[in-house]
């Protein structure tokens, strides 16, 4: 076989299909967020980001930088082993301490990554368990669905966000077989948030364990960041919260939070929480400052709501379709791949705006969009030029505006 070829055939339809993806090559400015220079063809050109999940900023933060530092100087740079064999170092003791505390919860587990948590504690529950059935909200992020397939148990697919189809299938299935919920509650695409209490209410009638992943909402909503559930007041219905460093947090690595007795369990069962290096200790120093700071702080969240706030009366007035939802996600709809990859370039090339175009398979065909996530410090000069430049760019590109 000619690999070479193959590779460099499959990549074409990709870019027939419009869905190959470029980098932004960017250098992000400490002290200047949401600023960072792009490199372009060896030329550096500063730009505003206006797609980061480092939603709060807090990858800037003082206390974050401050503890990094603080820790790569004590402990040096990496964990130098698996959580096992030498690796785990105070920091990550004291993370999982503070992740369990802030969600109400006996125990807590990090990961290298969110995707690796998802993929690893679904993973394992799923093949561990004997005969469990695992019950996946259709939109759930890739790094669920590829734990469950990994877990090779039963699955069963349900409606988003629908309870009646979620509650006809739990009906459906063996009553003696266990079950796991597993959902999310910000959805990252269009920003809707599930209905947690209705799907533990379910859950406690056909005796089924949940799993949710906040990870778009930890550090983002409730009064000590601890996600959609802790502003509801439901973190004690949910069986496991699983949750990012990386978005909110602003810095790296994925946990989840459970009894004592689970945490365990995935912590000497699951293949990609053994065989794998301990996240840098400075890492786990920063996410710490991190949590630590959100748990007092209501600045950030008050200030990003107000961003999201403003940012969609903007739209509004200029007539710019973005979907409706109850988060600090705004997607600004399109509809079309080719002029989503269009408006992004011109807004980079022209405006100095980076938002990246969201394209198939991420969301499904004809709802291409621009995933627009405002932070605490886009100022109100930001945002007139954000919506300025969207607006010269509906009517060149004769986009229906929304009516108002
Ligand atoms: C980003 C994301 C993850 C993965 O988290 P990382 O820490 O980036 O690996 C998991 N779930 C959802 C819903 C996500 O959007």
């Amino acid at each position: 076989m000619d690999f070479e070829a193959f590779f460099k055939s499959e990549l074409d339809s990709l870019h027939e299909e419009g869905r190959y993806r470029v980098f932004a090559d960017l250098e992000r400015h400490r002290g200047n967020f949401p600023r960072a220079t792009r490199y372009v063809n060896g030329a550096p050109k500063d730009v505003t980001v206006w797609c980061s999940n480092d939603y709060l900023g807090m990858g800037q933060h003082p206390d974050v930088i401050e503890a990094m530092k603080t820790a790569v100087d004590h402990c040096g740079a990496g964990a130098g082993g698996t959580r096992n064999i030498s690796g785990t170092n105070h920091y990550h003791v004291l993370l999982e301490q503070e992740l369990a505390d802030l969600h109400g919860k006996e125990s807590a587990l990090i990961f290298t990554s969110g995707y690796i948590s998802n993929w690893a504690t679904l993973g394992t529950l799923g093949q561990r368990i004997p005969n469990l059935i695992i019950f996946s909200d259709a939109l759930n992020h890739a790094s669920m669905i590829e734990g469950i397939r990994y877990a090779k148990c039963d699955r069963v697919i349900w409606k988003h966000n629908d309870l009646e189809d979620l509650e006809a299938k739990l009906a459906a299935a063996d009553p003696r077989a266990p079950k796991l919920i597993a959902f999310e509650s910000v959805y990252s695409m269009d920003g809707d948030i599930s209905p947690i209490k209705e799907i533990c209410d379910l859950a406690d009638k056909y005796g089924a364990m949940t799993y949710l992943d906040e990870v778009h909402a930890v550090g983002m909503y409730g009064p000590r960041g601890g996600g959609i559930a802790e502003r509801e007041g439901l973190m004690d219905r949910l069986t496991i919260i699983e949750g990012t460093l990386g978005k909110a947090f602003g810095v790296m690595g994925g946990y989840i939070a459970a009894s004592a007795a689970l945490c365990d369990f995935i912590r000497s069962f699951a293949s990609g929480f053994i065989f794998t290096t301990a996240l840098p200790p400075a890492l786990a120093a920063g996410a710490l400052a991190s949590i630590r700071h959100l748990k007092v702080s209501q600045f950030e969240r008050a200030r990003h709501q107000d961003r999201v706030r403003r940012l969609r009366v903007l739209l509004d007035k200029s007539g710019i379709p973005h979907m409706p939802n109850p988060s600090h996600i705004v997607p600004v709809m399109v509809g079309d791949a080719a002029k989503c990859k269009w408006i992004s370039d011109i807004m980079l090339d022209s405006f100095d705006i980076y938002v990246q175009p969201i394209n198939y398979p991420t969301v499904p065909r004809k709802t291409e969009r621009l995933r627009i996530t405002p932070t605490p410090m886009h100022s109100d000069a930001d945002l007139d030029h954000l919506v300025g430049s969207l607006h010269q760019l509906w009517s060149r590109c004769a986009l229906a505006r929304a009516v108002a």
